[in-house]
Parts: structure tokens; sequence; C-alpha cells
């Protein structure tokens, strides 16, 4: 769960990609940890990345993965705000990309104050959206905004979960900053749509404000609040593992990847989370959705840590 797909329209699907300033060279960091050429960007960008990620679950130990689209970022009105976003991803693209291939599950992306986010909503369930995700403090979404009771309304009618970032970002641009907190997230929750806190509300960057309490707190509040692992592999987002290990919080979450964002198991080696003969046996495997996998595995997460969101998704087709 929880594995981006990119693309530069190359391929005629309607993405675009507008890396600018220091985040060019994570970028192509992040394209050659995939085994792609740092300069995909400017190239088959589209063929090359769904060929890879497809080489990478097939010899993964994962059965399927959850591919997300992005929407624009909007304002309260809803209007489009144009320069705003870093890259784009159409629904109609990861709803083909699924019917293409078993491989992938999709998951949409709706900017709730969209005019037409309730007849785009209903459109993709139609489709067989399996999941909603969206970044409430790069998109710039109030979840708690009273004027969405509606599209929550809908979700939690159709069962479909919400997938939505929490925490700091920093590979992405940030509209909203204090979006990035888990309590903007009530609403829905008080509706009774299944949410994942991607991250769960872990920081990113140094001075980044610390939410993983916030979101630990809330999961006592609300049965229907689950957190991903996603990037738990990355320099910071990893301390809380051992919480995440155990009751009460351990059944409350389910595995997310990030790809294409870098899997490093020494962070957690340093912690003591995980010894350096696992690390030296798995963290160098050089498929990162596997690498990803095995080390969480060896650092203590169960087998229903990464088969418990097929209880949240919506794979009952229409
Ligand atoms: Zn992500």
């Amino acid at each position: 769960m929880h594995v981006h797909v990119v693309g530069n329209g190359s391929g005629g699907s309607g993405c675009w990609v507008r890396v600018t300033g220091w985040h060019r060279p994570l970028a192509a960091m992040m394209l050659r940890g995939i085994g792609l050429p740092g300069d995909a960007l400017s190239g088959d960008l589209e063929r090359l990345y769904v060929e890879r990620l497809l080489e990478q679950v097939r010899s993964s130990s994962l059965a399927t993965t959850v591919i997300l689209a992005q929407d624009d970022v909007h304002d309260e009105q809803g209007r489009v705000m144009k320069d705003a976003g870093s890259f784009y991803v159409p629904n109609d693209y990861v709803l083909a990309l699924a019917r293409q291939h078993k491989e992938f599950l999709p998951a949409i992306s709706i900017h709730p104050a969209r005019p037409d986010a309730l007849e785009e909503l209903d459109r993709c369930l139609a489709a067989g959206a399996v999941m909603l995700k969206c970044l409430p403090n790069c998109q710039n979404i109030n979840c708690s905004d009273k004027r969405l009771t509606k599209f929550w309304e809908r979700m939690a009618e159709a069962k479909l979960p919400l997938l939505a970032h929490t925490g700091g970002e920093h590979t992405l641009p940030v509209v909203q900053p204090k979006f990035a907190d888990p309590r903007v997230l009530t609403l829905p929750l008080e509706i009774g749509v299944t949410v994942i806190a991607a991250h769960s509300g872990t920081k990113s960057g140094l001075v980044d404000p610390e939410y993983f309490h916030v979101f630990a707190e809330m999961t006592k509040e609300f049965p229907n609040l689950y957190g991903d692992s996603s990037a738990f592999n990355v320099p910071l987002r990893g301390r809380h593992i051992p919480e995440c290990l155990r009751e009460p919080l351990a059944p409350r979450m389910v595995h997310g990847s990030d790809y294409p964002v870098p899997v490093q198991g020494l962070w957690a080696c340093l912690r003591g989370f995980l010894s350096w003969k696992d690390y030296r046996a798995v963290g160098s495997n050089p498929n990162i959705l596997e690498r990803d996998y095995q080390l969480k595995r060896a650092m203590g997460f169960t087998p229903e840590h990464f088969t418990r969101i097929w209880r949240l998704l919506r794979l009952s087709q229409p």
C-alpha cells in the first residue's frame, strides 16, 4: 500500500511533474534508487517507471500494491492553484493501470473542495477505486471544513477508505503546514470514514513538529483510525517503531511503502531496532519494495501488519 506512480506525459497519461531547485537532485536520486537513469524525468518516464515497478512487485513478497493518483492543489473555493503543486497523476491513469495489471489496485485522489468532487467520486467508485489519497498540507485540504460533510458521508457510505498524509513533508512543496496535524482528520473520522494516517504523524525533517503521539492518542478515540508505516526507513520517520510494534497500536498499523522514496535500514540499526546481522543480510536488496518488507519483518512487524489493509480497502466491486 502507498506506492506512488509518476509520469511526465511521455506516454499520454495526462501526468505531469515539475521539479525545481533542490528537489531536482532528490528526484534524480529517487529514480536511481529504483534502478532508472537520473535523466528519465525528461525521457520516456512513464513506460520505464511502470515496467520497473511491475518488475519489482513481481520479484517481491508482495502480491499486489495500491498505486496512488495525485490531484492538483486547490484553494478553499475549489479552484486549482496552478503553480502550487509539483506533480499530478490523473485518476484515469491509475484506474487504467489497475485494469491492465493485476499487480496494481487503484487509489484515486480528489480535492474534496472541487465543485465536481462528488461527481468525480461517484465516477471513480463505479470504475473500481479501492481507496482515496490526499495530502492535506500539500494539497491545501482542510478536511474538517463542514462544507466537505457530504463528500465524507459519500465515502463512508461507499466504504472507501481515506489515506491522508500526516506529519511534515520535504519531498513535495507544503502549502499549509498546520494541516500536517492528524487532528485535521476529525470530521471524516466522526462521520465514519476509515482513515489511514500516512506516516502515522511522524516528522520528516529535524524542525518539523512531531504528531506521532497525537495520532496514537486519536486511535483511542476513533476505532476507524489506522496509521501506515510508509517511509519508516528514512532518517527520522522510524523513531517510533517500537511503539508501533506493541499493543495497543500494533493492530492499528498497516504496511505502507511510499515507493520510490529511498529505503535505508541503517537508521533502524543505529537506533537498535534492527540487528547488524539483519541489516547486512537484507539492507542492500536492490528491490526497495522487498528491502522495506524484509527490514520491517526483521524489526518485528508481524505478517498481519502486511495483510491488515485487505480488510480496509474497498475491494467488492459495485
Ligand atoms: Zn507518499
